[in-house]
């Protein structure tokens, strides 16, 4: 064999999959269908390192979030990548959503989010002057990381345990061997080859319900289809003259995402995003005529801002698994035996908290691996 495990992606999720299966002794090879890592969803989102607020309690959203997020910060110091424990506050801005705060804090406490507190209008207004609220929760531990430098790093360690990622290369099929399974690759100079391994990790995020399909599977019937629901994002002027050193969440609208929010990255720039949109194709261009709904958005809490002080950014595009006002879904990490599919493990569905629950769910894959 070629490899014990051909992890697809080598988005966030693929690389801390392929560091975690190397540092247990496996050898790895993770295919990754464009010229650098991460170049997809894992480098358009808003680098928060979630505490683990908003997921049911008990869901793997959850229990994913809270670990992988202790497992983050702990790699930050251990690999000297850029991070910040910034702080959040989710600001009510009508009566009706100070009533929803207490709700907001009992959940992140019962999950587990760190230590969480309730604060009125007043003390909202001694963190951030700037903001307006009737109320906010306030969340210590949520902080931003730069998501290049995280994703380098599960690459280093990788690397080190003799594991490689494999760029340019796209898996178009999956044929099960007796020994595990065939896989059919295509570099961009369009040559063919096939690489022979024992089991395979499925992460290929947007499109882990095709490559679902090609090992035979029916994404439908199994729950794996991917409604992909676009998030844009505006750059916030200087001139703007917003001065925000927390990252500020509205009250979550029922829309699928967690509200056009404020993001300071680590060298300080503030943006605006993300909104949700669900869409057929993948298209990352960001329509500038969109930046009055944003100001509009924003003007809840950050009441002086203008369209003009906004510019378009960029957009990430959710691999979601419920489509519009559909009930929650749950990430799903599956070994696929009993669909016809042994030695696969899935991962589908892997929106946000992904970045922050990496190493938590790499954990639970290179276990499934360990069974498999
Ligand atoms: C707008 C937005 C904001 C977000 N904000 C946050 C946040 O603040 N905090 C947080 O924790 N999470 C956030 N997330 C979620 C987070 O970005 C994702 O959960 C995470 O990046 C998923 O990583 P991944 O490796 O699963 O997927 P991806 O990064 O999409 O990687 C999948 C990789 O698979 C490759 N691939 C696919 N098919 C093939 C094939 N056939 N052959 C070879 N390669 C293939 C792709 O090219 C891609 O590189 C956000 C997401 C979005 C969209």
């Amino acid at each position: 064999m070629d490899a014990e495990v051909v992890v697809v992606g080598a988005g966030v999720v693929g690389l801390a999959c392929g560091a975690e299966l190397a540092s247990r002794g496996r050898s790895v090879l993770v295919i990754e269908r464009h010229g650098a890592v991460g170049f997809e969803t894992s480098s358009r989102n808003s680098e928060v390192i979630h505490a683990g607020i908003y997921y049911p309690k008990d869901s793997l959203k959850a229990v994913c979030c809270v670990e992988g997020r202790a497992l983050l910060y702990r790699r930050c110091a251990e690999y000297r990548i850029g991070h910040r424990r910034t702080g959040k506050l989710i600001v009510a801005t009508h009566e009706d959503e100070v009533e929803k705060l207490a709700g907001i804090a009992a959940r992140a406490l019962a999950n587990g989010a760190g230590s969480i507190e309730c604060l009125d209008a007043p003390a909202v207004a001694r963190i951030e002057p700037g903001i307006r609220s009737r109320g906010a929760v306030w969340s210590p531990e949520t902080g931003i990381v730069d998501a290049h430098g995280l994703m380098h790093s599960y690459q280093a360690e990788l690397e080190e345990r003799q594991g490689s990622v494999v760029l340019n290369t796209r898996v178009v099929s999956l044929t099960r061997q007796s020994f595990g399974w065939r896989v059919g690759t295509e570099a961009s100079d369009g040559e063919r080859f096939a690489i022979d391994c024992g089991l395979v990790v499925n992460s290929a995020g947007l499109s882990a319900d095709a490559v679902a399909e090609m090992a035979g599977l029916d994404p439908d019937a199994l729950g794996y289809r991917i409604r992909p629901c676009k998030g844009d994002y505006f750059s916030i002027a200087p001139a703007a003259g917003v001065a925000v050193n927390h990252l500020i969440y509205p009250v979550p609208p029922m829309d699928g995402g967690l509200g056009i929010h404020v993001t300071v990255d680590l060298g300080g720039r503030l943006r605006l995003g993300p909104d949700a949109t669900y869409v057929d194709t993948i298209d990352y261009a960001v329509a500038g005529e969109k930046a009055e709904h944003f100001a509009a958005a924003a003007r809840r809490y950050l009441p002086d801002i203008r369209a003009e002080h906004l510019a378009p950014e960029m957009s990430g595009i959710r691999p979601k698994l419920q489509g519009p006002g559909e009930p929650f879904r749950d990430f799903v990490v599956a070994e696929t035996s009993a669909a016809g599919a042994p030695g696969m493990i899935h991962l589908i569905g892997i929106e946000s908290p992904g970045l922050t629950a990496s190493a938590a769910l790499a954990r639970r894959v290179a276990d499934l691996c360990s069974s498999a």
